[in-house]
């Protein structure tokens, strides 16, 4: 049986005050045009948190036509890299100052743990911003050798004004994987947070201000996706969109970008990423792992190891000790420390997860344990383990974003190979082995784009993520992520004054 906490949350955080629901463009927090507002829902009471200014395509215009007036004619790309450096390290500072309410500000409106926010996913935003201000003075083109008397070089010119929009599950992490590099490149930029989450991002854009910043450089405009979104990827004068969301939006984005201006598209998108247990593994330490790869965040996570496929002579004792390990996760409120899972985020969401349960059982896999709501408030749903899954069923093919696992019994390096590939996705994999020859042989046969080998969410800031196939492409984190936010300009000039015809 999964625990259930309802413990009395108050000596545990402080429910923080809602200090920023409007647009922030050119530095001011404003209303919308239309005056209109949405509500932001709390999921663990389903009660409204807060009525944020709901944007459109007319705010939109607005927050790009200051972007665009400052990137063409404003201090920011203009600046020494060292002194965007400097700012970006005093927001950075800002962010640390601020670590409680921002993880506070999470959880409410996302529901990812408090704990974990305030240990962890705070702090390493702040950090990512640091990564990226160390970046900001350390741009460089090339000297060119020509096979005339020609001098050439290339100059790397930040790319303009940047759409971002992203997704609810990680809130902060979102923001600082798309405007760090973006900022220390010399961007400017529009960022559209998910309607579900506006919250941090708001914050962060008030914090920015605060670290010197300059008008216009970051404009936030929260409201919906076929408006906000759509404005945003169709927009003439926007030069890139720099997309995290689900693959169905993400063909949409760019249909969007081709059909106007064909501004450059980067996008991070769905998965359905295999995890991988070979015989030798060790089942003690392996088992918690394949269960946190799933279900944390409540399975609402992009590189979630939804596809947990085991070798045929462990499988009994893993699935037993899976099992042991699943009666110990403790569903409940995400502010209370020993909860390892909240609510989902919304009703739409609840439903669709409970709706891939039902097609599960109707298509004839094993529901091992979970599988139902929970009786109370909230949008919270049992950790659910189906075996006897076959990989022509739905719940093994769909992202399901939600606290479900599809177990699978494999005899063969082949066989998992294929089957493991055998999903249109291409976001992330694990392998657990200690057998060298099998984890570099996998490693090199899967089509993902982030591959962990013995672990499992080892993200770093050096190391970069983004998807093979349906998945996406344009990398989010590491260096890759920043050179994404320029352009490369060829310059040649004849060196004697000769002709060069
Ligand atoms: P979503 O695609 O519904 O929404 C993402 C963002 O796009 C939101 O801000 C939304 O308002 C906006 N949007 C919606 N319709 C739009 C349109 N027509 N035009 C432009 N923008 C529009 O996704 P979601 O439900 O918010 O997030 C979950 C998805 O995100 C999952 O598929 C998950 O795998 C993916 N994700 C991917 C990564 C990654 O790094 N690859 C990271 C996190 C989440």
């Amino acid at each position: 049986m999964t625990g259930e906490s309802n413990g009395n949350l108050e000596s545990c955080f402080k429910i923080p005050e809602i200090k920023f629901t409007k647009l922030f463009i050119n530095g001011e927090f404003v209303n919308s045009i239309s005056g209109k507002t949405f509500e932001s829902i709390d999921s663990r009471t389903e009660e409204v948190i807060a009525n944020i200014s709901e944007g459109d395509k007319e705010d939109v215009d607005l927050a790009v036509q200051v972007a665009r007036q400052a990137f063409d004619n404003g201090p920011w790309p203009r600046l020494p890299g060292s002194e965007r450096r400097n700012i970006m390290l005093k927001f950075a500072d800002l962010i640390d100052e601020n670590l409680e309410e921002m993880a506070a500000l999470d959880t409410l409106d996302a529901a990812n743990l408090y704990s974990f926010g305030k240990a962890v996913q705070i702090h390493s935003g702040a950090e990512l911003i640091r990564y990226y201000a160390g970046a900001a003075d350390k741009v460089h083109g090339e000297t060119l050798k020509m096979s005339r008397d020609l001098h050439g070089y290339t100059l790397v010119e930040p790319i303009g004004v940047v759409g971002h929009i992203i997704p609810w599950n990680f809130p902060t992490q979102m923001f600082v994987m798309k405007v760090g590099p973006a900022l220390a490149a010399g961007c400017t930029m529009v960022v559209k947070p998910a309607e579900q989450t506006p919250l941090s991002a708001l914050y962060f854009a008030y914090l920015a201000k605060q670290a010197g910043v300059p008008d216009g450089v970051i404009n936030v405009v929260t409201g919906f996706g076929p408006s906000v979104g759509a404005a945003i990827s169709s927009h003439m004068d926007i030069d890139m969109v720099s997309f995290t969301g689900s693959t169905v939006t993400g063909h949409k984005v760019m249909e969007a970008a081709a059909t106007s201006n064909l501004k450059v598209v980067s996008l991070e998108l769905g998965g359905k990423s295999p995890f991988i247990v070979f015989n030798d593994a060790d089942v003690d330490t392996i088992a918690p792992l394949a269960l946190t790869a799933c279900l944390f965040n409540q399975g609402q996570i992009c590189v979630a190891g939804s596809r947990l496929f085991v070798q045929e002579g462990i499988y009994d004792k893993f699935l037993n000790k899976l099992l042991e390990e699943v009666a110990k996760w403790v569903v409940g409120d995400p502010f209370d420390p020993n909860v390892h899972q909240g609510p989902q985020i919304d009703k739409k969401q609840y439903d669709k997860v409970l709706s891939y349960i039902e097609h599960g059982k109707r298509e004839g896999a094993t529901l091992l344990t979970g599988g139902k709501p929970l009786d109370r408030k909230g949008y919270y749903i049992e950790p659910t383990i189906f075996t006897d899954v076959t990989d022509d069923m739905t719940i093994a093919k769909d992202e399901i974003f939600g606290p479900v696992m599809s177990v699978m019994k494999f005899k063969s390096i082949e066989e998992v190979i294929k089957r493991a590939n055998k999903t249109k996705y291409g976001l992330a994999a694990g392998i657990m082995t200690n057998d060298m020859n099998i984890a570099n042989t996998v490693s090199r046969s899967l089509k993902a784009g982030t591959i962990w080998i013995n672990c499992y969410f080892a993200f770093d800031n050096d190391l970069a993520v983004g998807g093979y196939k349906s998945s996406g492409f344009g990398k989010d984190m590491g260096m890759d992520a920043f050179h994404k936010y320029f352009q490369l300009k060829s310059i040649a000039t004849p060196i004697y004054n000769s002709p060069w015809l």
